[in-house]
């Protein structure tokens, strides 16, 4: 009982220190997944993030611009440019609720971003299953918040693609 107790202390401690965590983070893409959602785009939401700071935040678009190339991946990777004034992410996050697929894969590699989380993983399309290289200074996270991201494309895909 005293155990469990510590245990929860500690781990409500350890969110006071940092608030900032990768869960945290992959809230927010799943904030923007939902609202690709509710615009009938493929739910997927991306934000890049430096210093615990959310610099570019975005959801497929592919549907509404006509753009095969509108991912949110890419559309985050052109914002976090911008803001930051260079072509180069270095220092930045990017979390993804879903796989990047070989295109986004493509567009982070010449990125060189420093980490890439993402949520579900995407048996089909997903860079890994593609063979696609990620950039050698770039590290990978997978599985966070993954049951949420999936369950929001199962739920598309059975509402929205009868
Ligand atoms: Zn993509």
């Amino acid at each position: 009982m005293f155990h469990k107790e510590f245990k929860f202390a500690k781990f409500a401690v350890d969110t006071m220190i940092n608030p900032f965590t990768d869960e945290y983070f992959m809230k927010k893409a799943l904030q923007e997944a939902v609202m690709a959602f509710e615009k009938e785009e493929i739910p997927v939401g991306a934000v890049i993030v430096i210093d615990n700071k959310v610099i570019a935040s975005s959801h497929n678009l592919t549907e509404l611009l006509h753009d095969v190339t509108a991912h949110a991946e890419m559309q985050s990777i052109t914002a976090a440019a911008n803001y930051l004034g260079g072509k180069y992410l270095i220092g930045c996050t990017l979390y993804v609720t879903l796989e990047p697929c070989q295109m986004c894969a493509g567009a982070l590699y010449w990125s060189q971003i420093s980490r890439i989380v993402y949520g579900a993983t995407d048996e089909n399309r997903g860079f890994i299953k593609m063979g696609t290289q990620l950039h050698p200074k770039t590290k990978v996270v997978s599985g966070v918040l993954a049951d949420e991201a999936a369950d929001l494309m199962k739920r598309f895909f059975i509402e929205k693609r009868k």
